[in-house]
């Protein structure tokens, strides 16, 4: 089998290949003078082989899985690879001949899943699902359904014992002295420090790290993300507040909890592709943007992954700006982590959030 480089979008197989060191045509996707990989002369020299036996190995032909597996969930490989993961960037029949020439040169892979329809049995037993999956044998969605419609305390419809070690793989400390900022529309006086701050206890509203009644500060890396965040208007007044971290924080980074490659890690690879889905699930929800129109119910299911990380005994959350992403946000549990160390009002002067000092 020869491939390249360019017939993989997964940045460890196109690191393996780039490795080799030879270039020439592709005869698959017939790309020129690029990296190539040639399984006869070059097995030894990379782990190629490797990485696609981890995730081809997982696939069960269709005469082998069990009789009530769906239907509909049973496809030809190079659709189900297409479909499961982001590691190739061929079409289906570029994958298809990769897969089916590389197959059968292996020692290890039946020929099967090449001629028969195939899928992976363990996403359809509930006794695998509840030991490897967060959501055992349900989904996000129905967590969070549950969530808003049934029972905000306890449920058996996530494996807290499944995620924690996740999320605790995104640790992050925050250091010291570390600047943030903080905005809020006024009027022309503008706010006092002391008003700055987060609301207490009791009287706090409920955001999307935080429950009613539960103080967060919530703060912003960039001074005009801030500013975008509170959505004020042009000629709106606004006082913005720099925080200053008084002690390193320890928090959990959750814009990072979807990997960028399944082989970074060396866990088992059905867990990797059930959990992944979930994880870019949590994420696509807490980069949502809200609206002031939203109902305080759709914050439930990133306020609860957020209540986990402070019983987990976490400083706060961080996640990415819903609007800039080159922005980050912290959620602080405990403000007393920072000091407000200056506050200015400012007057938008136009919807580019310009400001004029006042
Ligand atoms: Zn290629």
């Amino acid at each position: 089998m020869i491939c390249c480089i360019d017939c993989f979008r997964d940045t460890e197989i196109r690191a393996a290949i780039e490795m080799v060191g030879h270039r020439g045509i592709c005869p698959i996707c017939k790309k020129e003078n690029t990296w190539i990989y040639d399984s006869e002369r070059d097995a030894d020299k990379t782990n190629v082989e490797e990485l696609l036996d981890s995730i081809l190995e997982i696939y069960v032909p269709e005469s082998g899985l069990p009789a009530l597996y769906p239907e509909e969930e049973k496809l030809l490989i190079e659709d189900r690879l297409l479909k499961d993961w982001n590691i190739f960037s061929g079409s289906s029949s570029e994958v298809k001949r990769l897969v089916s020439e590389y197959v059968s040169e292996s020692f290890e892979l039946s020929l099967k899943i090449t001629t028969e329809r195939v899928g992976i049995p363990q996403l359809f037993d509930e006794s695998y699902l509840k030991d490897n999956s967060i959501m055992g044998k349900y989904s996000w969605d129905i967590f969070k359904k549950y969530l808003r419609n049934e029972n905000r305390f306890h449920s058996k419809y996530i494996n807290l014992e499944i995620l924690e070690p996740i999320l605790r793989e995104t640790e992050t400390i925050v250091p010291a002295n570390t600047k943030f900022y903080r905005a809020r529309v006024s009027d022309q006086k503008g706010y006092s420090r002391k008003e700055m701050w987060a609301p207490p206890d009791d009287i706090a509203s409920p955001g999307r790290a935080n429950s009613k009644g539960q103080s967060c500060l919530y703060l912003c890396s960039h001074k005009k993300t801030t500013v975008k965040e509170i959505r004020a208007h042009a000629f709106d007044y606004v006082t913005i507040a720099t925080f200053k971290l008084n002690r390193d924080v320890r928090v959990l980074d959750l814009s990072s909890i979807v990997h960028i490659s399944p082989f970074y890690s060396g866990s088992d690879k059905v867990a990797y592709l059930l959990n992944e889905t979930t994880l870019r699930q949590i994420q696509n929800d807490l980069a949502k943007p809200m609206s002031r129109l939203d109902s305080d119910l759709d914050y439930l299911p990133t306020q609860y992954i957020s209540d986990f990380a402070k019983f987990l005994g976490y400083d706060g959350v961080k996640y990415i700006s819903t609007f800039d992403n080159t922005s980050y946000n912290i959620a602080l549990f405990k403000s007393s982590a920072c000091d407000c160390t200056y506050h200015r009002n400012f007057l938008i002067g136009d919807l580019d959030y310009k400001m004029t000092a006042v």
